[in-house]
């Protein structure tokens, strides 16, 4: 260390004395995050409302943190929520415990979990730190209808899975896919427009 070092220490804490404050009015104003900020995650839905998540664990596993915790189950033909035979029937994030590293939605084969903008997760709570699949799931959007319902994007697997996404939706052409189904999925987008923190099901960690 040279002997004008300390002065050089100094120095830096005199021109700091000096400069223009930087104040955030959080929460009133919120600051814009980076357009890929990692934030609280989301589980997508394909169009018709049915969701991607397979319950295939990939994300559980790629976890660092040990943060997720999936149960997978078998859908059926009177009972489907995911195209495919499987589906998510518990999942959940615990973010007492997630870095928000990324790490589960690069393993994640179906782009089911994405992260969103949103980084308000504190609480006062610990239990309503657990996000359940109810909160996590995203919103129903228009002609989405609420699982559990047949696969609706045509008549095959093939048809499902290869559709051209710019093309019109079957029921954008032929009518709604369940007329009664858009009065449900209206109810629940009301629902899932404010997550209800701690709603849901059985929390095991
Ligand atoms: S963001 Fe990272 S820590 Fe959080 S749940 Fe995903 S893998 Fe785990
Ligand atoms: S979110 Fe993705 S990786 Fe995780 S269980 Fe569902 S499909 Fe598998």
């Amino acid at each position: 260390m040279g002997i004008l070092d300390p002065y050089k220490g100094f120095g830096v804490t005199f021109s700091t004395m000096f400069k223009k404050p930087t104040t955030e009015q959080y929460p009133e104003q919120k600051k814009e995050t980076a357009p890929r900020f990692h934030g609280r995650h989301q589980l997508n839905r394909h169009p018709d409302g049915l969701e991607k998540c397979v319950g295939c664990e990939l994300c559980a596993w790629a976890c660092p943190a040990d943060a997720i915790y999936v149960e997978g189950a078998d859908n059926t033909d009177e009972e489907r929520f995911s195209p495919g035979e499987r589906y998510g029937r518990v999942y959940q994030i615990n973010y007492l415990r997630c870095i928000l590293c990324g790490l589960c939605i690069e393993a994640c084969p179906t782009r089911a979990l994405t992260m969103s903008n949103d980084y308000e997760l504190a609480d006062d709570s610990r239990n309503d730190l657990i996000f359940t699949k109810e909160q996590l799931l995203a919103p129903l959007q228009a002609g989405m209808e609420s699982p559990p319902h047949p696969m609706r994007l045509g008549e095959s697997e093939t048809d499902y899975y290869t559709r051209d996404p710019d093309a019109p939706l079957p029921w954008q052409v032929g009518g709604s896919p369940a007329g009664e189904a858009d009065e449900a999925g209206e109810a629940e987008r009301a629902a899932n427009k404010v997550p209800a923190h701690g709603a849901g099901s059985e929390r095991p960690r």
